[in-house]
């Protein structure tokens, strides 16, 4: 009877998911390709079209890091107590984008290390990796008063950092946590219930969007639905042992 009611409960959130998306593409005059049953529903992040997200020179995480210094671009300076810049290996195959540090990471100035941290170690263990050989980082580095949403303007400071990361990485899969990181890197609306499940194509890297940690501790049933798309990453790693790595295209 339970399971039931977690199918009924997860059918209509699907439901509600799809009705907003739907609503979403009509005010914007978009097709709603997503619906259209045996076409590619998966998505391709549109070319980096501001000045500051070209990638021009491939630089190092480290370089990454000197240019962001005591950042002070965004008003979240103003309140963070460390900066989350982002940890794990410069060479990592795999890398974990969620939204925003919470109150631990803030105050550790590392990323994921709270309850969701714990969890997403977990799930990296899980798929036979530690933390040191994935790398884990946010689309902000500064922690958002009260853990509220990412304003446009906090992104648009921010996310080239970000860019850079990625690219200085040049990872295998990206893995987008939650609705935030997975809108932001798609630069879609489409809800994470329709995302999740399948590959994406980020600027030649493939993006696997899933449910952040944190989404997963309050609704423990979806955990299934993670532990499937880590396998479809895990698969693709496997499948892409003798592969180059990619670099990210700018256009
Ligand atoms: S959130 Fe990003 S842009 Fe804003 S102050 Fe922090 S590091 Fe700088």
């Amino acid at each position: 009877m339970a399971i039931r009611q977690d199918l009924a409960a997860e059918f209509m959130e699907i439901v509600d998911s799809l009705t907003m998306a739907i609503t979403l593409d009509r005010e914007r005059r978009r097709p709603l390709s997503y619906l259209t049953s045996g076409k590619d529903m998966s998505i391709t992040a549109p070319p980096f079209l501001a000045p500051d997200m070209q990638v021009c020179q491939r630089s190092t995480l480290q370089d990454v890091h000197e240019e962001l210094g005591d950042c002070q671009r965004c008003s979240l300076c103003d309140k963070r107590k460390n900066l989350v810049f982002g940890e794990g290996s410069c060479r990592a195959e795999v890398v974990f984008v969620g939204e925003a540090p919470g109150a631990d990471e803030d105050l550790q100035g590392r990323p994921f290390v709270g309850r969701a941290g714990q969890l997403l170690t977990k799930i990296i263990e899980a798929m036979g990796l530690s933390r040191p050989d994935v790398y884990i980082c946010n689309i902000l580095k500064c922690r958002p008063p009260g853990n509220r949403n990412p304003l446009p303007e906090e992104i648009r400071m921010c996310e080239p950092f970000l860019v850079k990361q990625l690219e200085a990485i040049a990872p295998k899969v990206i893995c987008a946590l939650g609705t935030f990181a997975a809108h932001t890197l798609l630069k879609t609306d489409i809800p994470i219930t329709v995302l999740r499940g399948r590959f994406h194509d980020y600027h030649g890297i493939p993006l696997m969007p899933t449910y952040h940690p944190a989404y997963l501790l309050r609704n423990p049933s979806a955990k299934k639905q993670v532990w499937e798309d880590v396998q479809q990453i895990m698969k693709r790693l496997d499948e892409t042992k003798n592969v180059q790595r990619p670099e990210i295209q700018g256009e």
